[in-house]
């Protein structure tokens, strides 16, 4: 089964009855470029910049950070690459950056907020994003936005920059819908976000109000939670009335029994660990939309997990 899901990753995902859902790739390093390459991804959903701002002294500058996303744009060939700003918090000290003590460091600097907290460092790593060529592959992706004012302030310096540079267009610039304030208020984001890419991970964290990392929930914090379900779906909803594109690049992306789910939420794109992105696409040509649409209907109307999981006839 797997060699035979292989063999046909290079197809571009599509449901049985022909609509595309484009897989993409969750990327944490040039290795995983390549890898992702060879599992058939379309382009890269999430790139997590944090591997190249920890365990260090300093911050990398502009050309190093610029030299190393313009190799994965390489490795990538002609594929969008989506490029997350900075996403460090409390809970991952840095050297050069020292953050005062948070009880609660899932609540406090995190994402984005560090980012506007520190802005020099934005501006750096904006102008990075901003010099890899040719332009039109880079998308931005903002983490942990709450409100329009965040996606305002991004884009004032976005284009800052791009008329420092001498560009004519600047890139997309899509949010992250990881936080519940976001997923409420998606349908007035989207007016302010050129896409939007849902991050399950914490949009489970906090909805469900349990820490991601905490091994005695691990069971309990399950992204098919029908009410992290129904914030998927408002955010979906939400890019549907405005035309722009909603993506899924949290763990419930890489999640194959969560695909036909996703995909009659609305969702357009899912971006995945590179490893799972043959199966997705298997799955994906297995069902129509239809299908994928009566079944998230109903998912919606349970009321645990465990029940959702069942639908989909699968166990965790
Ligand atoms: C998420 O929260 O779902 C996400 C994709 O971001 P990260 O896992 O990097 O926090
Ligand atoms: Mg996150």
């Amino acid at each position: 089964e797997k060699t035979a899901d292989l063999a046909r990753a290079g197809e571009p995902g599509a449901t049985k009855d022909g609509t595309h859902i484009a897989v993409y790739a969750n990327l944490g390093s040039l290795d995983d470029a390549k890898s992702a390459v060879t599992h058939g991804a379309e382009g890269c959903g999430l790139l997590r910049t944090e591997f190249l701002f920890l365990d260090r002294r300093e911050a990398p500058d502009e050309d190093e950070q610029l030299h190393a996303y313009q190799s994965i744009a390489d490795a990538l060939g002609d594929r969008p690459l989506t490029i997350r700003t900075l996403d460090i918090g409390g809970d991952k000290p840095i050297a050069y950056l020292p953050m005062p003590h948070e009880d609660n460091p899932a609540l406090g600097l995190r994402g984005l907020r560090t980012s506007l907290w520190r802005p020099e460092l934005l501006h750096t790593q904006l102008r990075a994003i901003l010099r890899v060529k040719p332009a039109s592959q880079v998308r931005i992706l903002l983490p942990m936005v709450t409100d329009a004012s965040e996606i305002r302030l991004v884009r004032s310096f976005v284009d800052e920059h791009c008329r420092a540079l001498g560009l004519d267009s600047a890139p997309a610039l899509g949010i992250m819908i990881e936080t519940p304030a976001s997923a409420i208020l998606a349908d007035q984001l989207v007016n302010h976000a050129d896409f939007l890419s849902i991050g399950t991970n914490d949009l489970s964290q906090y909805t469900l109000a349990m820490d991601r990392g905490h091994p005695e929930l691990a069971s309990q914090l399950d992204a098919l939670h029908p009410s992290v379900l129904r914030l998927i779906a408002l955010a979906a909803d939400a890019g549907r009335s405005a035309g722009k594109e909603v993506a899924v690049c949290g763990g419930l992306g890489s999640d194959v029994t969560a695909i036909p789910i996703l995909v009659g939420l609305g969702v357009d794109e899912v971006s995945a660990v590179p490893a799972a992105i043959p199966r997705i696409k298997r799955v994906l040509r297995e069902r129509t939309l239809a299908e994928c649409e009566a079944l998230a209907r109903e998912a919606l109307l349970q009321s645990t997990a465990a029940d959702v999981r069942a639908l989909t006839g699968a166990k965790r």
